[in-house]
């Protein structure tokens, strides 16, 4: 078993803290893998989870400098081949709207860390474009059905913890010089909703409190008895959850819920990369167990 010590905390690990602390101790302190399925029927989420990772891999190699017609004519033929993913008209609308091609320096698939109450905090991003020497956008790819509201951009860890993290670990992308909170953006790009973006603007007041949250929450996590790490009290973050059966929360997968919990739950992309237990538990409707 793992130690709150030599974890690597991530967003994905914190928000799991937050809807439930013995999911995350079973995840990443037990490393438990349940073979539950998250949601009915199984395979359309494998295929989700698939051409969620399919989109990702395709940006970052525009980004790289592939041609965009190039990746286009992968895409469908893969899915003329029988792949019946959505990567295709992901791109479409990715090339109509072109949410990478920011003038600056950019950075893709990069991860920053940095200590925070003692422990490493790392985020893997989708991509990093620093302008000017001294402005910086954070650009995060999300591949749900559905946009979530307002208030639950606001609410995820990830819309905490990425602008924070790139003030305090920016430097490295910028020459060494630290990047100012109020001179980081972060965008949301949906890709079934090009023309919504989430956008954050970051500043000093938002970084002083994202700074106390997270601290708050990994100084609790590491002072935590194993025996407090509790079942959540709102059983309806145990539907798509692969420990349902074993917390006796239900044996069966939500069926057909996916979509209907994307606004709640699920922001179907790939993040966090950099530790392999810590995929997002809000991306529980994409990923098979
Ligand atoms: S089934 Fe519910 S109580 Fe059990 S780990 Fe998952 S979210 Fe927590």
């Amino acid at each position: 078993m793992a130690t709150a010590d030599d974890l690597t905390l991530s967003q994905a690990s914190l928000q799991d803290y937050v809807e439930c602390r013995y999911r995350f101790r079973l995840r990443y302190l037990d490393r438990l893998a349940w073979p539950a399925v998250e949601a009915e029927p199984a395979g359309r989420n494998e295929r989700r989870l698939r051409d969620g990772a399919e989109f990702h891999r395709m940006v970052h190699q525009y980004v790289l400098g592939v041609p965009a017609e190039r990746l286009r004519e992968l895409a469908e033929h893969r899915t003329g081949a029988g792949g019946g993913g959505e990567p295709a008209g992901w791109w479409r609308a990715f090339c109509e709207d072109r949410p990478a091609d920011l003038p600056g320096e950019r950075f893709p698939e990069v991860t920053l860390a940095a200590e925070v109450a003692g422990r490493r905090l790392s985020a893997k991003y989708d991509l990093i474009v620093v302008q000017d020497g001294s402005r910086a956008v954070i650009l995060d790819w999300k591949t749900a059905e559905r946009r979530p509201s307002e208030a639950t951009v606001e609410q995820r860890l990830q819309t905490r913890v990425y602008p924070y993290l790139l003030a305090r670990a920016g430097a490295v992308l910028n020459g060494g010089q630290a990047l100012a909170p109020d001179r980081i953006e972060m965008r949301y790009w949906f890709a079934a909703h090009p023309h919504q973006p989430a956008v954050i603007r970051y500043d000093r007041d938002r970084f002083d409190a994202d700074g106390e949250r997270i601290a708050g929450l990994v100084r609790e996590i590491a002072e935590l008895p194993l025996d407090r790490f509790d079942r959540t009290e709102h059983r309806e973050r145990c539907r798509l959850c692969t420990y349902r059966s074993l917390c006796d929360r239900g044996a069966d997968a939500a069926h057909g819920e996916v979509e209907e919990d994307m606004e709640q739950d699920s922001w179907l992309s790939i993040d966090d990369g950099d530790d392999a237990a810590a995929f997002d538990y809000a991306e529980a409707g994409e990923v098979p167990f």
